[in-house]
């Protein structure tokens, strides 16, 4: 068995009185693209937030290749590898894509400066471009990015968190909001993210991962409900009754 990329040990998350993750136990391989899905309000966001480090989970344990990085403060998680995508506030909307991905280049490196030589601003202008044309966004370099469609600030989003060189990408609802073309650009994308690095993807779209995805994990209320491939969560009753249910 290789060890797993990431691994969730009985982690819980409370809120107050409210539970929003019950006892998650769960391993990801490396080099892999799997989903967690589940309906609206079945936590995946939270597990999402305690596996980027947004906040240690109430109880449990998370492993990053084997280590335990639970508690971690959150900017640690960056330079271990762990990218979470999607976060709309990181974008500076006055600035072009190829600056706003240039920015989050230079925020890694100036990060490392002590363990590399500090990356010349040729080099930050050519990873920038690099990244943007990885992401489908060359043709609107550019653009400020308040001026970009729905669909390219999200992979706008991408470049930035990919400007990491995170061995974990982690994507929560990255179609949200797209037009069905948008929507099948993006998939197009992930698709193609997943044959260089591990990502997680959530959805609560259950169809839309079906083609995507090798393995699918299922929460509900919380809760791990089932796990397995797009085949064995379609056939799974537990699986049907909570989205017929819906
Ligand atoms: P999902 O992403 O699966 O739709 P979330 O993880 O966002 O679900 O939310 C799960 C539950 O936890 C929801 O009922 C939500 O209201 C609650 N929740 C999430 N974050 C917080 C928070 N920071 N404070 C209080 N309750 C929260
Ligand atoms: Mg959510």
């Amino acid at each position: 068995m290789t060890t797993p990329i990431l691994e969730v040990r009985g982690v819980s998350q409370r809120f107050g009185k409210f539970q929003a993750l019950s006892n998650v136990s769960v391993a990801f391989q490396p080099g892999r693209l799997t989903a967690i899905i589940g309906p609206n309000g079945a936590g995946k966001s939270t597990f999402f937030n305690v596996v980027s480090g947004a906040f240690p989970p109430t109880e449990g344990s998370i492993h990053f290749l084997g280590n335990d990085i639970t508690g971690l403060p959150q900017h640690e998680f960056a330079r271990i590898g762990i990218a979470k995508s999607f976060q709309i506030t990181n974008v500076f909307k006055q600035l072009s894509a190829h600056e706003n991905v240039r920015v989050a280049a230079q925020m890694r490196h100036a990060r490392f400066a002590l363990l590399r030589p500090r990356a010349s601003m040729r080099e930050l202008i050519d990873l920038a471009d690099h990244l943007l044309e990885r992401v489908g966004l060359q043709p609107v370099r550019d653009k400020p990015a308040a001026d970009l469609a729905h669909g390219q600030q999200r992979a706008l989003e991408i470049a930035m968190a990919l400007a990491c060189e995170p061995k974990l990408l982690l994507m929560d609802e990255p179609t949200a909001g797209m037009s069905p073309e948008e929507t099948t650009t993006m998939m197009k994308l992930i698709a193609s993210l997943a044959t260089e690095r591990t990502v997680i993807l959530v959805e609560h779209k259950m169809k839309l991962v079906m083609g995507l995805c090798e393995r699918l994990i299922v929460l509900h209320h919380g809760e791990f409900l089932a796990e397995g491939t797009p085949d064995e969560i379609r056939s799974n009753a537990e699986v049907k009754r909570v989205y017929l249910g819906q």
